[in-house]
């Protein structure tokens, strides 16, 4: 007799996953739903581990995803403190680090990422964090008094929050980094700039265009040493150089791994029945004509549930805008779009006045943009990194102009 009741597994209970399991019960689906993580804690999102929760400002709860009863409520079988040690797409089944294996008809890979490991001398000294869940961010709040020497190394967004809730708690803070501005990568050198100025503002001392030779101490750490010989006093040293997507599982079992597990716009793998969503997913994005790999909140918030749908047979595709958000001291910001080549920033109002958009544009396009302690626009900004021709960059650059205007092919 063949089994009648379908189940479809999903790896990685974190946002990713408990997002998709949530919308196959919301779309009806009646077979077993098996949630497994290897975290001790139920579903949480990350994005308040270098923020309030790090500050003490919010409790665990504040941060799950849903309510404690809602898997039992909801008939997700969810399994926390456990590993899936491989997957076999040609038999259709999960192994567990017990040793116990799960057929499934359907797979969800949402195993997400793990920090990128600074390789230098003292790196395993006591006192070197890094961040990535509830329990890393449970250490560091600890360390996190107000006498205490914070050396962050790295100021990528990691750096950058933990610097700003560091010395909201009153601790003394050194930034190193091997760009000249923090957020680099992704803001540029002028927007970058303002977030130097912006931590400079706040006490942080700031070393940059400059790498970590060593860190010093016997047992716990006492101080980092700079590449160019500057010694920074540090019982605290945070690594925030970016992460590695975890598409172990992935790879072991002969799936397109390429920066991440390679799935296109139904976020459907090369194996049948096999999805990946979320931090680990190198998804093909319509909008772009190629892959991107997100590392953001909105990602797997979004993809849970276009996989969820896809694993349903439903005819979905992934392609919204890109959009994160940070919080640094009083200055919050979201940011839409994806701009890996702009050639061009415009900047609409003074960042000295503490608000401000920036956008990046390509070829007089916009590519993505920028909303500083400046609300409400994000209908506005959506429609002007939809509308595919040049902006003309005076109007852009003028707070005096409605944004809408810009897009609306009526108004004069
Ligand atoms: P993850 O959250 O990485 O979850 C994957 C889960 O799978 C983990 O629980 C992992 O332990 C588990 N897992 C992996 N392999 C296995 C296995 N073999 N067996 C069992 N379980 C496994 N983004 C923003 O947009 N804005 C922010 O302000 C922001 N702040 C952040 C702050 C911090 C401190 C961090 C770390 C990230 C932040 N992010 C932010 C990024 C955002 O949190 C991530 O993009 C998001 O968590 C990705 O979700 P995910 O479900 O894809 O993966
Ligand atoms: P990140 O934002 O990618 O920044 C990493 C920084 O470290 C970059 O400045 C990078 O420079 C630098 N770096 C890379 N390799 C290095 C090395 N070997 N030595 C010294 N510096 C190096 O990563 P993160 O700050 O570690 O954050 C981890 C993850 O959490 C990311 O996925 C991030 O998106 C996410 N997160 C997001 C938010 C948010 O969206 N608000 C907040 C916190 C965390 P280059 O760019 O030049 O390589």
């Amino acid at each position: 007799m063949p089994e009648l009741t379908q189940t479809f597994v999903i790896v990685g209970a974190s946002l990713a996953g408990a997002k998709a399991a949530e919308t196959l019960r919301a779309e009806g689906f009646d077979g077993r739903v098996v949630l497994v993580g290897d975290e001790r804690r139920r579903p949480y999102e990350r994005p308040p581990l270098s923020k309030e929760y790090l500050r003490a400002e919010k409790d665990f709860d504040a941060a799950a995803v849903h309510p404690a009863g809602f898997y039992d409520e909801h008939d997700i079988e969810l399994h926390t403190s456990t590993v899936v040690s491989a997957i076999d797409p040609r038999d259709r089944s999960v192994t567990l680090s017990s040793g116990e294996r799960v057929a499934y008809d359907r797979l969800l890979l949402a195993t997400g990422a793990a920090p990128r490991r600074l390789s230098v001398e003292g790196g395993d000294l006591e006192g070197v964090h890094y961040l990535r869940g509830v329990e890393d961010a449970d250490a560091l709040r600890r360390s996190l008094i107000p006498s205490a020497q914070v050396v962050v190394i790295g100021a990528g967004w990691i750096g950058a929050e933990v610097a700003a809730s560091a010395r909201q708690l009153g601790a003394s803070v050194s930034m190193v980094e091997l760009a000249t501005v923090p957020l680099e990568r992704v803001l540029g050198p002028e927007v970058g700039a303002v977030y130097r100025d912006l931590h400079a503002s706040h006490g942080v001392d700031l070393h940059f265009g400059v790498g970590v030779e060593a860190i010093i101490g016997s047992k716990t750490a006492e101080a980092v040493r700079l590449s160019d010989g500057t010694v920074l006093p540090a019982a605290v040293v945070v690594i925030g150089i970016g992460v590695v997507p975890r598409a172990e599982l992935a790879e072991a079992a002969g799936l397109a791994v390429d920066n991440g597990v390679v799935v296109d716009e139904h976020l459907a793998t090369n194996a049948p029945g096999v999805f990946a969503a979320g931090d680990v997913a190198n998804a093909f994005h319509p909008r772009y004509g190629c892959r991107i790999r997100l590392e953001h909140w909105s990602a797997a918030l979004n993809q849970g549930p276009v996989a969820a749908r896809s694993m349903l047979g439903h005819d979905v595709v992934y392609d919204r805008i890109p959009y994160f958000f940070s919080d640094q001291y009083d200055l919050g910001m979201e940011y839409r779009g994806w701009a890996p080549n702009f050639d061009q920033v415009v900047l609409r109002g003074n960042p000295a006045d503490g608000a401000f958009l920036s956008f990046w544009l390509r070829h007089g396009r916009v590519a993505a943009a920028m909303n500083a302690n400046v609300w409400d626009t994000g209908d506005a900004i959506e429609a002007l990194l939809r509308v595919d021709r040049p902006i003309d960059t005076a109007l852009l650059a003028d707070p005096e102009v409605d944004l809408a205007r810009l897009t609306d092919p009526l108004a004069g």
